[in-house]
């Protein structure tokens, strides 16, 4: 049977302990938080990798992202090849009153063209407002952190060995041709000098 008063005498003893630790209390907006780099703010935009394959908008579980695009036709880069059509992105916006911040779209995008940013002071008095068009998403891509140092001891990604390699056999094949273009000069520099004519000395 619990002693009477035995209740109080707990609930003071959690208050006085309460009362003698330091306080948490952030003092935002005169301080800044400190947050960590990764923090889910707010999604930023590169629209150069974003090739509107529509996939994060398909992907999206609210349906928040909207895409606009139109097509346009590339001419043929060499006589008699092909003309190509690419897709111009128009519009690229984000409901952030709907976004749950589940980051679905940024992991789906294969282009790398979705990051997270830190940034989170974008509250708005009319809901309306919290639609967010590609200008806002693509300023708010220079507060992205730049990624975490790679582990030297990391096996390297595929892209990279790939690039290096191409690098490589340009490099191999420019240096292939260089002496083999210094090989012809000297051999029709051959060509073209007169025979030396013997003079005395050299007959005796
Ligand atoms: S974070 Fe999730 S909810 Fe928000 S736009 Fe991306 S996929 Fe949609
Ligand atoms: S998934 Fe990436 S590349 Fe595709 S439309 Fe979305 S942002 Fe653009």
């Amino acid at each position: 049977m619990p002693i009477p008063g035995s209740g109080l005498a707990k609930g003071l003893a959690v208050t006085l302990r309460t009362m003698t630790k330091r306080s948490h209390t952030a003092q935002y907006p005169d301080v800044q938080p400190e947050l960590p780099p990764r923090s889910r703010g707010v999604i930023g935009l590169f629209e150069e990798n974003c090739t509107v394959c529509m996939l994060c908008a398909r992907e999206c579980p609210d349906w928040c992202i909207y895409i606009d695009s139109h097509k346009e036709t590339v001419p043929a880069s060499t006589p008699g090849g092909r003309e190509r059509s690419r897709n111009v992105l128009d519009r690229f916006a984000i409901d952030f009153s709907l976004c749950m911040y589940c980051g679905i779209c940024i992991e789906v995008c294969p282009f790398d063209a979705l990051f997270w940013s830190p940034e989170f002071e974008y509250a708005e008095t009319d809901i309306h407002e919290l639609t967010h068009e590609r200008d806002k998403l693509r300023e708010w891509m220079w507060t992205v952190p730049a990624p975490p140092a790679l582990d030297p001891r990391a096996e390297e990604p595929k892209e990279i060995a790939a690039a290096r390699k191409a690098v490589e056999k340009a490099e191999a094949a420019a240096a292939a041709a260089a002496a083999a273009a210094a090989a012809e000069a000297a051999a029709q520099t051959a060509e073209t000098e007169p025979p030396t004519t013997p003079t005395p000395e050299s007959d005796a």
